[in-house]
């Protein structure tokens, strides 16, 4: 496709529906927009200008005049996504979320939440709280914003219980790339009136429409919660665990595996100590519930199964401080490694492969001489593996010469893939696929499938305008 640039005309109608305010042309506040959490910002990442409507009706302005000119539109929320979904590669206008920020109504009787999508994890949670209501889903950063969250799908840690976004969305308003605006879904929990419209929305990674405001389903909270650690020699132990406590009364509300070494860079990086010393693979396992006694039974019966497969000791956070110091440890191993992360995958695989896979990929740092820190949400499958620039060394990493880290990539980085698709597994468990895992689409679905997938992408945007090069190869 041949877009056009952004002209004087284009710019002057942009400025008159949003106000110059909101119309950033200036480069050095570009570069704020430029990048995500792992593309960096250079020249091939920067859009033209970046507008900040604060209406649904601004967005549809906004997108007729695109589409009439043929100007490709990147949907950037919190841009806190790992797959440079929300950066532009061909220039365009940038449409950033942040300013549709109004929580619309938290609906007591019904359970749910009518949201802006501009609103930011972080807000919500603040604002459910005073209700005493929860938002389970909780990828690592809550600067992610509600439209981006549903965009990619998101997931977590705590899917084992509650599910992923596409298990609690009830309802969109999106706005079209004809500029059109629709509502799909509804305050429902059943719908079986033809296809889904809404679930088409839902992981379509800004390609198909901008989704501007959410009614998704909230929960009162469950006050009493718990956190145990438990490590083990190896990853099979620990995975045959996950799968014994998955059979029993009361699911946890996640189940995370974690590897020693990121743990230590990260207990260093934040001046932080994790609890547990000893072994290799360790399993953190939170559960909540309303009745405080249920807790601690669970813990008990937890604690059985653990013992019963070899667990080397069992640690129990009970107190909130201790339990907030573990989560912010699991929440910055990504942080701890970014500086020589190359790739992040993010291959979900049916959840009792997990230990196989893990083992697999142990073997491939041994075949490359590489290493390939790894870490996941054990109870749904998803491992988040890192190929890297660097190789861990008594508490540090160790910077690899780049000749030699840039000869594997390729190779180490299809070695995974394909040993995921093996197990039966997906390319992406919540990241979503945005322009970093486009390439492995291809080995992931028939021609058959890809087909459909463009043609679904044309009958919505004829003219490709909505966050081209993304998700679709080819495209
Ligand atoms: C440390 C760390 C840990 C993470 N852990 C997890 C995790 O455990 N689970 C998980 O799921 N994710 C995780 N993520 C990834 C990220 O937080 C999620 O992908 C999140 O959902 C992205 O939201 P965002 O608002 O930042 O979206 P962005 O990064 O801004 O955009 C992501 C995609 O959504 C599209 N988009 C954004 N807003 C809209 C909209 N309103 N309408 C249509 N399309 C839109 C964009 O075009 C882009 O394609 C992690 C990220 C970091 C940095």
């Amino acid at each position: 496709m041949n877009y056009n640039k952004v002209n004087k005309f284009i710019l002057s109608e942009l400025i008159n529906i949003c106000g110059e305010k909101d119309v950033i042309v200036d480069k050095k506040r570009i570069i704020d927009y430029s990048h995500d959490e792992y593309i960096k910002p250079d020249e091939n990442t920067f859009p033209e200008l970046v507008v900040k409507p604060k209406t649904v009706y601004e967005i549809s302005k906004i997108i007729k005049l695109a589409n009439r000119n043929l100007i490709p539109v990147t949907v950037r929320g919190g841009g806190t996504g790992l797959s440079g979904g929300a950066v532009s590669f061909c220039g365009g206008i940038l449409l950033s979320m942040e300013n549709l920020k109004k929580i619309v109504e938290v609906d007591k009787k019904n359970f749910m939440a009518t949201v802006e999508s501009g609103v930011t994890l972080q807000e919500f949670a603040k604002e459910l709280e005073k209700h005493n209501l929860f938002f389970p889903p909780k990828p690592g950063d809550e600067y992610a914003m509600i439209g981006g969250m549903i965009a990619t799908n998101a997931g977590g840690a705590r899917v084992v219980k509650y599910g992923t976004m596409r298990n609690l969305v009830r309802g969109l308003e999106v706005v079209l790339p004809d500029g059109e605006i629709i509502n799909v879904g509804g305050k429902l929990i059943k719908n079986s009136a033809g296809y889904s419209l809404l679930n088409l929305f839902i992981g379509s990674e800004g390609t198909l429409g901008i989704i501007t405001k959410a009614i998704i389903s909230i929960m009162s909270r469950n006050v009493n919660t718990l956190t145990i650690l438990v490590p083990y020699d190896n990853i099979d132990s620990a995975i045959k665990t996950v799968t014994e406590i998955l059979n029993t009364k009361n699911v946890p509300v996640s189940i995370e595996f974690l590897e020693l070494e990121p743990i230590l860079l990260t207990e260093k990086l934040l001046g932080k100590s994790w609890p547990v010393k000893v072994g290799k693979a360790h399993l953190m396992i939170v559960i909540d519930n309303k009745c405080g006694e249920c807790v601690n039974e669970q813990t008990e019966h937890i604690s059985e199964i653990c013992n019963n497969n070899g667990a080397l000791e069992i640690f129990v956070a009970e107190n909130n401080v201790k339990q907030k110091e573990i989560a912010e440890i699991r929440s910055n191993l990504y942080e701890s490694i970014k500086n020589y992360v190359v790739e992040i995958l993010d291959i979900a695989v049916p959840p009792a492969s997990i230990g196989d896979f893990v083992n697999e990929l142990h073997q491939l740092e041994k075949k490359y001489s590489v290493w390939l820190p790894t870490y996941g949400h054990a109870a749904d499958g998803n491992v988040h593996t890192h190929y890297m620039s660097g190789k861990y060394f008594n508490g540090e990493i160790i910077p690899v010469p780049e000749n030699e880290w840039r000869s594997k990539r390729d190779l180490v980085v299809e070695e995974i893939v394909k040993t995921g698709i093996s197990f039966g597994g997906s390319i992406s468990g919540e990241h979503g696929i945005g322009v970093t895992k486009i390439n492995f689409m291809r080995s992931m679905y028939s021609e058959k499938y890809l087909d459909l997938l463009k043609k679904i992408k044309t009958v919505f945007d004829e003219n490709n305008i909505l966050n081209p090069g993304k998700m679709i190869p080819s495209l």
